[in-house]
């Protein structure tokens, strides 16, 4: 399978400046053949293959080689099949190769777990672990807010503004990084350790529209990543052998008693620990994340 390779690099003055001068190069190139693909599509009626079109591409020859910052080792032997150069938003250049690699599937273990996506905790596992939500953007917010009413004091298409965006742009770089080790560190640890993760999304309580109008609670769900997280624990999965069971979104997680199979007829978010007429105490969460692994496990067999 193709796996990309993202490493930032430094580039000197002018090597930033022979990029900057490529970018608006490949872009207008890349229009370029866009309409040309277009034109011969409508006035030929034949496509022009993307081969073709990356053919009539060129890339910019360095005349030093790039400093880059090898965080990680290429796989032995890889030739990257493309080589893209990006720069953010916070200026930071990165290069990314894309890699054809066989990753080898990991050995099988015996361990499953089910895992219920929240915001108190970012995951509450069936064992009854629970992942603590760093919010890094909470965290930074003060930070951020700083920068942004900097910014909004600068006079437009000066010089000033222009660095007080930077400025904003390096803080939510750095809560975006921060937000991405952490999900990594957690998706890698799940992964190895278990052969199936049901996952829940704890959103089944929470209409889609109530959600939207919440501008808290948008921001602070998209603070803890949940969608990154699913993108995480879904490629990790497939790459490493392992399954990735997900519910349906109407699938009753948490109403569901998780030892006698009892459904409560209603059940506010506000309630963190209920107990069932069977007599069994619940924990909202980890109640979820069994019912998710025994669900999952029933699907299986
Ligand atoms: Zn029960």
């Amino acid at each position: 399978m193709k796996r990309a390779y993202k490493y930032r690099f430094h580039p000197t003055p002018e090597q930033a400046e022979e990029l900057v001068r490529t970018f608006g190069c490949v872009r207008l190139v890349y229009n370029k053949a866009l309409e040309e693909r277009t034109r011969a599509y409508t006035e030929e009626g034949r496509g022009v293959s993307y081969t073709e079109s990356s053919a009539a591409l060129t890339l910019a020859k360095m005349g030093a080689p790039l400093d880059i910052v090898w965080s990680r080792p290429l796989p032995e032997g890889a030739e990257p099949s493309t080589v893209t150069v990006s720069r953010d938003a916070a200026g930071r250049w990165f290069v990314s190769l894309l890699v054809e690699e066989k990753i080898a599937p990991l050995p099988p273990v015996e361990r499953s777990t089910g895992v219920d996506t929240g915001l108190t905790a970012l995951l509450t596992l069936s064992c009854g672990e629970q992942i603590a939500n760093p919010r890094h953007e909470r965290r930074e917010r003060r930070r951020l807010a700083k920068a942004q009413r900097a910014l909004a004091r600068k006079q437009k298409g000066s010089n000033n503004r222009a660095k007080a965006r930077l400025k904003v742009a390096r803080v939510h770089a750095r809560i975006a990084d921060r937000r991405r080790d952490y999900l990594h560190k957690v998706t890698t640890r799940l992964v190895r350790e278990n052969q199936v993760i049901a996952q829940v999304i704890a959103v089944e309580d929470l209409a889609v529209r109530n959600l939207l109008k919440n501008h808290a609670l948008a921001r602070a769900i998209s603070d803890a990543g949940w969608r990154e997280l699913r993108r995480m624990l879904e490629y990790k999965t497939d790459w490493y052998g392992r399954t990735l069971a997900v519910a349906d979104r109407f699938f009753p997680s948490s109403k569901l008693c998780s030892v006698c199979g009892t459904l409560q007829e209603t059940l506010p978010l506000s309630v963190r620990v209920w107990v069932c007429a069977c007599g069994a105490v619940h924990d909202r969460e980890v109640n979820a994340a069994r019912n998710m692994l025994l669900a999952a496990g029933l699907a299986e067999s």
